[in-house]
């Protein structure tokens, strides 16, 4: 259970079996205040669910000494998916949400880059996928010091590259997408990142009917601003991809529009991109789009196709009226009137 928040809440007013049994993980700064918004929304959907909240970051090391107590994790093992809202990392803590995604082997970061209709987006009609692998590389934060400095190790697995290569492939295939990219840098990092290019082309070879390429990730940092309508699904490593998918909030109008899942063959975290923002956490301000659209992503990851397009549907409604958003979106709205809108118009679809 958690600690004195409240513990499990539904829907409804009515006496109903739970279908799904969420875990809530709000974290610090601006995590609540997204978090807040999207169950406010999530109480007039469709479905039935129940949700425990669970504790990570760094307010939760200050109560309890740990950022991520082994409570978080067990009780996350156990729901049909969990939300989570951002955490602040202070340097020498243990990482909650690098620490979760291990835990849960949650090996696949999806990060979609969107252009929605009223943002202030670079480029119009932008849609592709970035598949981060979430569980090994330069990320995993393995380091040491030395006599002279520090050392960072980047661990590359065949066996993770495989299924982080299956996984973009196959989400291609399902969701009607017409090419794959492998991204990575194998001409100087030749053992790892050539590991990772090697695996990618023999998975490749499974898929026919999907194009297959590869960039290295400098060239694509610049393809990404010349000419990203050119990317479909984009498939790369741990550090890469985390890099890779700012630059794709930004083409799209910042981090307060970017959500992901982190998924695994057990269980699926959706939280947004955006850390814990502590320059406007407090104000009411925080843009709940990102969390919202990650609600998006676990209503479709639990099955729940048509509530997520409902949702999505709201949302993009609210988005392109262009009245009632925050001021990263330049309107004047606060995160809570955000939501109140996007709740009305998906309660009435
Ligand atoms: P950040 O994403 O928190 O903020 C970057 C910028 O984007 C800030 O100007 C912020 O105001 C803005 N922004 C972010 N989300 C927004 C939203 N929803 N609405 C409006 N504006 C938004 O990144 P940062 O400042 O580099 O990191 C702050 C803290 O968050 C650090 O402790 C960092 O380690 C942590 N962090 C956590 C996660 C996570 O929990 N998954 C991810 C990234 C960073």
């Amino acid at each position: 259970m958690g600690f004195g928040c409240p513990e499990v809440s539904n829907k409804s007013n009515q006496s109903v079996i739970f279908m799904y049994r969420l875990t809530v993980i709000p974290g610090d700064g601006i995590g609540p205040e997204v978090m807040e918004a999207a169950l406010y929304i999530l109480e007039v959907s469709e479905i039935d669910f129940s949700y425990e909240t669970a504790h990570a970051g760094n307010e939760c090391f200050k109560r309890t000494g740990s950022t991520i107590p082994d409570e978080t994790i067990s009780t996350s093992k156990k729901s049909d998916a969990t939300l989570f809202g951002a955490v602040t990392t202070v340097p020498g803590q243990k990482s909650g949400i690098i620490t979760l995604r291990k835990e849960l082997d949650l090996y696949v970061n999806l990060r979609p880059v969107k252009s929605y209709e009223g943002t202030p987006f670079l480029f119009e009609g932008l849609d592709f996928v970035i598949v981060r692998e979430n569980t090994e590389g330069l990320y995993s934060g393995v380091e040491k010091y030395t006599d002279d400095g520090a050392e960072a190790v980047r661990v590359v697995t065949r066996g993770a590259c495989e299924r982080i290569c299956k996984f973009a492939f196959e989400y291609a295939r399902k969701n009607m997408r017409k090419k794959v990219t492998a991204v990575h840098k194998a001409n100087v990092l030749k053992k790892t990142d050539g590991i990772f290019k090697d695996t990618f082309y023999e998975v490749a070879h499974e898929y026919n009917d999907i194009r297959s390429e590869d960039f290295y990730v400098d060239a694509t940092a610049m393809y990404l601003i010349t000419k990203p309508q050119n990317f479909d699904v984009m498939v790369t490593t741990n550090l890469f991809g985390d890099i890779l998918s700012d630059e794709g909030a930004g083409l799209v109008g910042g981090l307060g529009l970017i959500p992901s899942a982190n998924i695994g063959d057990k269980n699926g975290l959706f939280e947004p991109v955006h850390g814990s923002a502590p320059d406007i956490a407090g104000k009411g301000i925080a843009n709940p789009s990102a969390m919202i659209l990650s609600m998006c992503m676990m209503l479709k990851y639990l099955g729940e196709v048509e509530e997520s397009q409902k949702l999505e549907k709201a949302l993009t409604k609210v988005l392109r009226d262009g009245k009632v958003v925050t001021p990263d979106l330049g309107g004047v709205a606060s995160t809570m009137e955000m939501a109140e809108q996007v709740k009305t118009i998906f309660e009435g679809l």
